[in-house]
């Protein structure tokens, strides 16, 4: 007999990047940041009052709504904190689209949990192929008949990004379909449409803790939107979790997001760096589309990523692999420290 439901025997979850503790890696393959959290981080922690942890968390985050919408130039009514951005995208299909509606546009190559998630709340997928040089193919994207859009920007696993202009242009053009931009590596970049949300009823976008902020061990995400689409996230979270930031993490995250210039710092190391490796990689042959996020996107011929990925995981350097049609030509790399990606380079060079 099998208990489980036809969706929990059928549906393909989303794979998650290895998070191996064998041996000590040089880990390039989340793109985790190699910086650690601001040093306010590290002083919320210690002032943590444990007796707190007794009381359930403010279940709608209300400080570290203030601290994010400050930071973000819009209002805490704004603002809607989840378990890491993946939770708020996740909440953002029920709460946007409807089974027997007209479904969810999105690219063929880019943030695949979309797709997991449309499986799982049962949305109907659109799915529009990137150009040759890996930039959405917009024109086409308008013409979609659908309900709304995911637009990772930059994208992933491409690291592609498009300025802001381009997108309010895209997001005018399609007024009564609501945009969801994913902008989990946006401040690697500096083009944010969270402001266009302010101007845009039908403007969405999603950040994250994890990459700039380097706390992806503490799951925290949030969205910038209109007070309408926000009270619409609010209440699919509250069929299904009313506390979904806790304690520990709501004060962490008010600490960090206060110290923007901790954060432009460390960004500033990690773009340097992005600079130099991309260079490194297309000296060496590599084709690798224009990144305007904190990893590289290389490729070096048909299928040639396992190979790559196998080889420097041997020499302790942990790269993103899929094997995968088209994606198999590349492997994706986190951009690291100077040091690490040194060794990255090194290990590269004796490949070739
Ligand atoms: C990392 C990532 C996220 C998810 O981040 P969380 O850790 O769940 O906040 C969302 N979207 C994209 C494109 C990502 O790469």
């Amino acid at each position: 007999m099998d208990l489980l439901s036809k969706k929990a025997r059928g549906i393909r979850p989303y794979t998650a990047g290895e998070q191996l503790r064998d041996r000590k890696y040089i880990k390039l393959n989340t793109n985790e940041n190699p910086y650690p959290p601001s040093p306010r981080v590290r002083e919320a922690l210690a002032a943590f009052d444990a007796g707190e942890l007794r009381l359930y968390p403010r279940p709608d985050a209300d400080l570290l709504r203030q601290a994010i919408a400050e930071k973000e130039g819009v209002s805490p009514e704004n603002i809607f904190c989840g378990n890491g951005s993946d939770e708020v995208l996740a909440l953002s299909f029920p709460a946007f689209f409807d089974p027997d509606g007209a479904g969810a546009c999105f690219a063929d190559l880019t943030y695949s949990f979309y797709e997991v998630f449309a499986a799982f709340f049962g949305i109907p997928v659109k799915m529009v192929p990137l150009r040759a040089d890996f930039t959405f193919d917009l024109e086409k994207m308008r013409a979609v008949p659908c309900r709304g859009y995911y637009i990772a920007n930059p994208n992933a696993p491409t690291g592609v990004g498009i300025g802001r202009a381009e997108m309010e242009r895209f997001v005018e053009s399609v007024p009564d379909k609501i945009v969801i931009f994913d902008e989990a590596y946006m401040d690697f970049f500096g083009e944010s449409c969270a402001l266009l949300a302010l101007r845009h009823p039908n403007v969405l976008v999603v950040k994250t803790f994890s990459k700039s902020y380097s706390l992806a061990g503490i799951r925290c995400g949030y969205a910038v939107g209109c007070e309408a689409l926000i009270a619409g996230l609010r209440r699919m979270k509250d069929c299904f979790n009313s506390y979904p930031v806790d304690a520990v993490a709501q004060a962490v995250c008010t600490a960090a997001v206060g110290d923007t210039a901790y954060y432009a710092d460390a960004t500033a190391k990690v773009v340097s760096e992005r600079v130099r490796l991309q260079a490194a990689l297309r000296g060496m042959g590599f084709t690798v589309p224009e990144s305007r996020s904190n990893f590289l996107f290389a490729g070096r011929g048909r299928r040639g990523g396992g190979e790559i990925y196998r080889a420097l995981k041997e020499g302790g350097v942990l790269v993103r692999f899929w094997d995968k049609p088209v994606l198999s030509d590349f492997v994706r790399i986190t951009v690291g420290t100077p040091a690490q990606n040194d060794v990255l380079l090194e290990q590269l060079h004796r490949l070739s």
